[in-house]
């Protein structure tokens, strides 16, 4: 699942390669692409789209929004298993390939989506004034919030720690892998309650956000170079590393929940928390 690390990456590359490109084609591919696109104009997604030329590409949280000329926005919530790929014309349309558009530049961007989860929105209104259903209550960036302010949006919210950080109404852009990798970094148990955390802890929790989420852009920069539609994650500490040595203390990482819920932490270096599974 692409997070603020993956998704600033992916900006940063669409950014540089295909901004001030005009949109000469647009294939909303079926099955899956008639299940993603969203089109809030009605005026058509592949109509509203052709001779549309792209001005600027933003992230919040786990949004990236296409910005276009005549005014328009394409608005991307890839959730799972939701990818953009850059590919030339003659490149071989990956399985699931839900929507291709084609570039003056000469290449194609693709969005590839295997549980068609994500959804592709296209307005005419900017995306926070648009209809657009978990865009609205958004908090701020996860990277963009001070100290007191990430302490005065954590007030509300008394549940475990884990879950609260991946609420994008509190900050945007964590999401299950960060979250684990956060903690771990914290110190703290992913499942001690938000209301049982000293001042010291939350200081380490907003230090921990900062650097995780800042030093994983960086390798996630460095390894995923232009191939965007990939996700390197093997520099994790604790996500999906169960029963590997913590780097830190060396027991083995402990884990609970299933499928896309997994925890990852340390019962070593974050102790206490209730006790659920093993
Ligand atoms: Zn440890």
């Amino acid at each position: 699942m692409p997070e603020l690390p993956e998704l600033e990456v992916v900006r940063e590359v669409l950014k540089r390669r295909v901004v001030g490109q005009t949109v000469t084609a647009v294939e909303v591919v079926p099955p899956g692409g008639l299940i993603v696109v969203r089109d809030l104009t009605r005026e058509g997604f592949e109509a509203g789209l052709t001779g549309a030329t792209l001005t600027d590409v933003a992230r919040r949280g786990k949004f990236l929004i296409l910005t276009f000329d005549p005014t328009l926005y394409l608005v991307i919530n890839p959730k799972l298993t939701g990818r953009l790929q850059l590919a030339t014309p003659s490149e071989r349309q990956r399985a699931n390939t839900c929507v291709r558009l084609t570039l003056s530049g000469g290449e194609e961007l693709r969005y590839v989506d295997q549980k068609t989860m994500g959804q592709l929105y296209l307005t005419r209104e900017p995306a926070d004034r648009a209809p657009i259903p978990d865009f609205a209550g958004l908090g701020p960036d996860a990277l963009a919030v001070s100290r007191d302010e990430f302490r005065a949006r954590l007030k509300p919210f008394r549940g475990e720690i884990k879950g609260v950080l991946i609420r994008g109404d509190f900050v945007a852009g964590i999401g299950n892998a960060y979250a684990d990798e956060i903690l771990w970094t914290a110190r703290i148990h992913p499942y001690r309650k938000r209301t049982s955390l000293t001042s010291d802890e939350l200081d380490r929790l907003y230090d921990a956000v900062r650097s995780t989420l800042l030093d994983a852009t960086a390798k996630v920069r460095a390894q995923m170079g232009e191939a965007i539609h990939r996700e390197p994650r093997d520099f994790m500490n604790v996500h999906l590393k169960t029963g590997q040595p913590c780097p830190r203390c060396g027991a083995p990482i402990s884990m609970v929940g299933a499928n896309q819920r997994i925890t990852n932490f340390c019962r070593v270096c974050q102790p206490g928390g209730l006790i659920k599974g093993m």
